[in-house]
């Protein structure tokens, strides 16, 4: 049973999905005018963990991030740099695959729709909004109109309309009717990007294309809405108010926020200019430190974002990989027949698949989970300690090493970099070998893919080829 911190309720639930076996979540992805920092890359990188988490538990999952594609910023990068705004989309979503691929995102099924390629949507959801008096036009611009909806807004971040509206700067502007009234659509200026509505020339306002992109997706009631706690007011509040008065639905079940990324105490944030970018940090850590340091903490709480702390990350990481390869060493060596069962480090593999499970299914504990990967990488350092181990030891240690393979890769998409002595070469030598081999394949040079295979075979490294990539074994 898996249970979510619900923002929405302000407490821990159990999680029952709208269809059995099912899980349809939307997260908040990013406004592509800069390349992404490290602060950005946490919810990319946990959702990406919570999907494939869900999917270990047997669900399918239909996940959708949009690119935030027109927006005020922007336009104004566009104007500074002399280009167009779609040239500034295409530069830093190029840029943000790049950086992502090195954190293992799994893009695979992903559905990551662009903002201005839903304009029509968006209109429609506003059109109804405006029959149904949840917004009007104003001079241009249409508004939500806070005034028809004010039991419910608040819901999701707490706060009553009074404290808000107290908290509000007084608008001197005579255009909003109230000052927490948020614009769905804004008339543009001139030289501004613009699309045709019937409200004239114009463009979405930002928290409208979340609305229109989740309902066009996932239908107006979906399971999970995700993404950073800055956006529970006001972007979430406000995607609430439009998607529950403009499609009917009950919109997103469970509300899901991860916590910042902190440098010295200090919330990471391109306002405060204290961030770093990805690809900077990527440039000293490989994207599978980065992405195991990101899980190293609960994803509710606050990460203190440094290069020791990132050292340290590695070298826990690192404390995984060399316990799996001396056990693959262990493994090439011969077998006898005589030595010890290793029944203990059974009892604690059954230990750990178990513990993995609870702490994860406990609001997806990932310092938790990985917490349970290093008592059980303890215990098979144990094991291998005895100088006998029985062709059935041996098969426990094989079984222990490909769960912690499977939790650290295809769970967490920590991938695992295992250096094995395989006779007198390092796995490296064989990965090169097999790059060799693999440009000699996209020659159609047979002969020199086939010597290679045969002789590493010879050398007793078996290899399997699969559709995009080969893989070896001893
Ligand atoms: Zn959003």
């Amino acid at each position: 049973m898996i249970k979510i911190y619900n923002t929405l309720k302000g407490e821990l639930e159990e999680f029952k999905p709208l269809k059995a076996g099912e899980v349809s979540m939307y997260v908040c992805g990013p406004t592509v005018y800069n390349y992404i920092h490290i602060g950005n890359s946490r919810p990319a990188i946990f959702f990406d963990t919570v999907r494939r988490y869900f999917e270990f538990r047997g669900y399918k999952v239909k996940y959708v991030q949009n690119f935030t594609d027109v927006d005020d910023k922007m336009i104004k990068k566009a104007n500074e740099e002399g280009v167009t705004l779609q040239d500034i989309a295409k530069k830093y979503i190029d840029a943000y695959f790049e950086d992502t691929s090195k954190v293992n995102l799994k893009e695979e099924g992903m559905i990551r729709p662009k903002a201005t390629e839903n304009i029509g949507e968006m209109i429609k959801i506003i059109k109804t909004l405006i029959e149904k008096d949840y917004a009007y036009e104003s001079q241009g611009d249409v508004y939500f109109n806070i005034e028809n909806y004010k039991k419910e807004y608040g819901e999701l971040s707490g706060q009553s309309i009074d404290d808000l509206q107290s908290g509000a700067r007084i608008n001197i502007s005579e255009i909003k009717r109230n000052p927490l009234d948020f614009a769905l659509w804004k008339k543009a200026k001139d030289g501004e990007p613009y699309w045709n509505s019937p409200w004239g020339k114009g463009r979405p306002g930002w928290h409208i294309e979340c609305s229109a992109m989740s309902n066009k997706y996932l239908g107006s009631t979906f399971d999970i809405h995700g993404g950073g706690q800055d956006l529970i007011f006001p972007h979430h509040e406000n995607e609430i108010a439009q998607s529950k008065c403009g499609t009917g639905g009950e919109f997103a079940r469970y509300w899901i926020h991860n916590g910042y990324i902190n440098i010295k105490g200090e919330k990471m944030s391109k306002s405060l200019g204290n961030f770093f970018l990805l690809r900077e940090v990527l440039e000293n850590f490989e994207g599978r430190v980065i992405r195991f340091f990101i899980l190293s903490a609960h994803y509710r709480k606050p990460i203190d974002f440094s290069d020791n702390e990132l050292i340290q990350s590695k070298s826990g990481l690192e404390r995984i990989e060399n316990a799996i390869s001396r056990a693959k060493e262990r493994l090439a060596e011969k077998v006898s027949n005589e030595g010890e069962n290793l029944e203990s480090l059974k009892e604690s593999l059954e230990n750990t698949k178990d513990k993995f499970i609870k702490v994860m299914d406990e609001d997806f504990n990932t310092a938790g989970g990985i917490g349970a990967i290093f008592e059980i990488v303890k215990d098979l350092n144990k094991a291998l300690d005895e100088e006998k181990i029985s062709a059935k030891g041996l098969e426990i240690i094989e079984e222990t090493i490909e769960y912690i393979r499977t939790v650290m890769e295809d769970v967490l998409g920590v991938l695992l970099k295992v250096e094995v002595q395989v006779g007198n070469m390092t796995s490296e030598l064989v990965e090169f070998l097999l790059e060799l081999r693999r440009e000699a394949r996209d020659n159609k040079d047979w002969d020199f893919s086939d010597k290679v295979r045969d002789r590493l075979q010879g050398m007793g490294i078996k290899l399997k080829d699969g559709k995009d990539k080969t893989t070896w074994s001893i």
